[in-house]
């Protein structure tokens, strides 16, 4: 656990008792703070009196005794309105902040150059996120993962010179983060998101760009106009690094005939690793995110003084991926499943039709999102069949009639056994069985991965899978 030395003997508020704030309280308390924590549930009240944080309804209280309130990120802070308690900080002058920023003030407080990469991006920051720590496991070095994925930023083990923290950052907690400062912060890319939360695209990215105004290099994805003007920026003030997966770069990090490359300012390149046959890191997605953690790696280990001389190849082949992101489960012969359950709107499937390009034999719906599975119409040829699940069955059926062979399956079990049995006369070399729903999976499962679960669990019982031997 990370302590909160810098707010010894004062008194703090924790609004959010999920995992995070329950971290938070924690580390304040094993800090010499004084905590009054609340939560709007019952649920979150009754999880953090369990865990002996105390409680204080936060609503009736003087404020002015507070020197921060830390929120959970998942509370509003500007959009659509500003949550009660954000109002009753800013009314009392109590600043307002969260867990990562908690962990930016101890580290610069105590251990200012240990080494520290921040992630963030609209798409690709957990698989990047996950490649960085295990690239830097591989090369035999300390890290600690979390943030936005896995545990708790505060719950990890505390900042050491030759301790790497990884950690993936949501634009709710940039938001929260004043003081960030990593030695590399990844801006990966920028499209539309939770607009409802940030007032406008504009205002979204300018949250994100934080990441990378304040870190000592800033490695910039540069394959949409918002990463091109947040270089250009940042070029002026500080150290930057460019990654494209679309165009050669001089300086930066490119591809070169699927082969990462890194090229000086005199187009002088270093290759570091093809990406050619990694099943974990298929597509020109996986791509950005792989060019993305070794310019990160890169950058870091050149920055803290240490050789980044590292075989990146046996560190990029060797990357198990995340569950449920085009997650290869198993073969029955020369058919494999593919557990892509992670894919919840039209933009994610669209990006495992494109990696896995024929003989598809898609399994497809759930709770529908605005736009359904019309934008993916280009790439109808290279699928087999769909199988229809879930709410979105009659929606998807008027969408593919007449283009795509399909049937209703309803269920997800009815699903998959009716596209391995199809998958088996195909005369494809490698037809592939795709779970990719383009819905949320609320009509029918709690969340993405207990489908994605159910869908291991349905392939593991058919006639002759080889579970775990995707490739
Ligand atoms: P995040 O943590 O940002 O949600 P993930 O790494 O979990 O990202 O990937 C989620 C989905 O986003 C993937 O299943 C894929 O469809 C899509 N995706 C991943 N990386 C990228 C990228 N670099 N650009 C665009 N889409 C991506």
């Amino acid at each position: 656990m990370i302590r909160a030395t810098s707010f010894k003997g004062k008194t703090v508020a924790v609004f959010g008792l999920g995992t995070s704030g329950i971290a938070a309280a924690h580390s304040l308390l094993a800090g010499g703070a004084a905590v009054a924590a609340w939560d709007d549930s019952a649920a979150g009240r009754e999880a953090a009196s369990h865990a002996d944080i105390p409680l204080v309804d936060l609503s009736g209280t003087d404020w002015s005794q507070f020197s921060a309130l830390v929120l959970a990120p998942g509370v509003p802070l500007t959009h659509p309105e500003p949550h009660w308690t954000v109002k009753k900080a800013r009314a009392s002058g109590v600043e307002v902040i969260g867990d990562i920023e908690i962990f930016a003030r101890e580290r610069a407080l105590h251990t200012p150059k240990a080494p520290f990469i921040a992630i963030t991006g609209t798409n690709g920051k957990s698989t990047t996120t996950a490649l960085v720590a295990h690239i830097l496991r591989y090369s035999g070095r300390d890290v600690q993962l979390g943030g936005n994925i896995g545990r708790a930023i505060l719950t990890l083990d505390e900042p050491t010179p030759d301790r790497f923290h990884i950690i993936e950052m949501s634009s709710f907690q940039i938001d929260l983060t004043p003081t960030l400062r990593p030695t590399v912060g990844v801006m990966l890319n920028v499209t539309p998101d939770h607009l409802d939360r940030h007032g406008s695209l504009e205002n979204y990215a300018a949250i994100k760009e934080r990441v990378v105004q304040g870190a000592e290099v800033a490695a910039v994805g540069i394959d949409d106009a918002f990463g091109v003007a947040m270089l250009k920026r940042r070029v002026q003030s500080g150290a930057a690094i460019a990654f494209s997966a679309e165009k050669s770069l001089a300086p930066g990090y490119s591809l070169l005939d699927g082969t990462i490359i890194c090229s000086n300012r005199e187009a002088l390149a270093v290759k570091l690793a093809s990406l050619q046959g990694i099943a974990t890191l298929r597509g020109k997605h996986n791509a950005q995110n792989a060019l993305a953690a070794v310019a990160a790696v890169r950058e870091c280990l050149n920055w803290v003084g240490q050789s980044s001389d590292l075989d990146w190849q046996g560190a990029l082949s060797s990357f198990p991926g995340l569950p449920h992101r085009m997650e290869e489960v198993g073969r029955i012969g020369k058919i494999l499943f593919v557990n892509d359950s992670k894919a919840t709107n039209a933009d994610s499937t669209e990006k495992a039709l494109l990696s896995f390009p024929r003989d598809v034999f898609w399994i497809v719906g759930g709770k529908p999102k605005a736009g359904g599975i019309a934008a993916l119409a280009p790439l109808f040829g290279g699928i087999a069949k769909a199988y229809l699940i879930g709410e979105s069955s009659d929606d998807f059926a008027r969408t593919l009639d007449g283009r795509l062979s399909f049937e209703r399956s309803g269920t997800l079990d009815a699903a998959v056994f009716a596209a391995a049995r199809d998958a088996q006369s195909s005369p494809g070399t490698e037809p592939i069985v795709l779970l990719s729903p383009a819905c949320a999976s609320y009509d029918q499962f709690p969340n993405f991965e207990v489908r994605g679960d159910s869908f291991r669990n349905l392939v593991s019982t058919l006639p002759g899978i080889e579970m775990g031997k995707a490739s």
